[in-house]
């Protein structure tokens, strides 16, 4: 997963003994950021769909190989109550939370003159609504648990997965744009909400990173190259660029860092239909 062995993640990153949760952690770049961050030393709750078990279960096992600790745990991070006993389950278990990756997410696009309520609401409530009722679920655990013992450090920890299209418009992806803005702007009021009881909240903004959720732009030769075309750097994205960015902001590396997006893009949103023209 990452070029550095175990022991030097935990040294460099000081994640020992904390307690993370990563929602849709059985796939994509939620199943990066578990191993990256058990790696790390984190305790690691998996969040998963039900019909996703048998991935998350796979990802524990993983973790614990890898010499970690891992729990599995099943939520729909679009209702109130699931989160509410997820977040319960965890504390259960692992004492306490210190981590939130709020990372589940969905696409369903249409062209916007045919898009029904049911798709602009679904597409919310699992990317907005869901990092609303997550977010607000640990800060709730941050703010009535103790300090993590060990040299003083943020109270509480939050990055929310956005995307490039929390600022580039995105035709017939109305739902997931919108989402995305909400989320990079739910993040930025938090950090400023809560940095006086030292939470930081901060987002990750991916720009085209080879996951499930995207295998059309990258499945066959001719749909990668038009890819590429959008990507200075020349490359598509893989999932541990990603977790790398969100281990930084969830270690004490980031201590002062809160209200900021990374964005994770290959330079995308540096706009590279400009580059010898207009
Ligand atoms: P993915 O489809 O592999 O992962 C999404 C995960 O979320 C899945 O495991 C899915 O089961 C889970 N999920 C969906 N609805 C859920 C719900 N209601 N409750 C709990 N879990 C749910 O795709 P991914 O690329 O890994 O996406 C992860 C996040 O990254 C998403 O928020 C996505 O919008 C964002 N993102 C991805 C890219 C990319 O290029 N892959 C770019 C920008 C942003």
């Amino acid at each position: 997963m990452s070029a550095l062995p175990a022991t030097a993640l935990r040294e460099v990153f000081g994640l020992s003994h904390a307690v993370a949760l990563i929602t849709g952690a059985a796939s994509g770049l939620g199943r990066a950021c578990a191993l990256l961050l058990g790696q790390a030393g984190a305790y690691v709750a998996v969040n998963h769909l039900p019909g996703s078990a048998a991935a998350a279960a796979a990802v524990c096992r993983d973790i614990e190989a890898a010499g970690g600790q891992a729990m599995a745990v099943a939520a729909d991070v679009s209702q109130q109550e699931e989160v509410e006993a997820m977040l319960r389950q965890v504390v259960d278990r692992f004492g306490r939370l210190d981590i939130l990756v709020a990372n589940a997410g969905i696409e369903n696009g249409a062209p916007f003159q045919d898009m029904t309520l049911q798709q602009w609401q679904q597409v919310i409530d699992v990317n907005l609504t869901g990092s609303f009722l997550c977010a607000r679920a640990a800060i709730r655990q941050f703010l009535r648990q103790p300090p993590q013992p060990g040299p003083p450090r943020a109270n509480g920890r939050i990055v929310c997965m956005s995307s490039v299209h929390q600022i580039i418009p995105w035709a017939f992806q109305a739902n997931y744009a919108t989402s995305k803005a909400g989320v990079a702007m739910l993040a930025r009021t938090l950090a400023q909400e809560f940095g006086p009881q030292r939470i930081r909240v901060n987002a990750v903004a991916p720009g085209a990173i080879r996951t499930d959720i995207n295998r059309p732009v990258w499945e066959t030769q001719a749909a990668l190259e038009e890819l590429l075309t959008l990507i200075p750097y020349g490359r598509i994205g893989e999932p541990r660029d990603v977790a790398q960015a969100v281990l930084f902001l969830v270690s004490d590396l980031s201590d002062y860092v809160t209200g900021a997006t990374l964005y994770v893009g290959g330079g995308m949103t540096d706009y590279a239909a400009f580059r010898g023209a207009g």
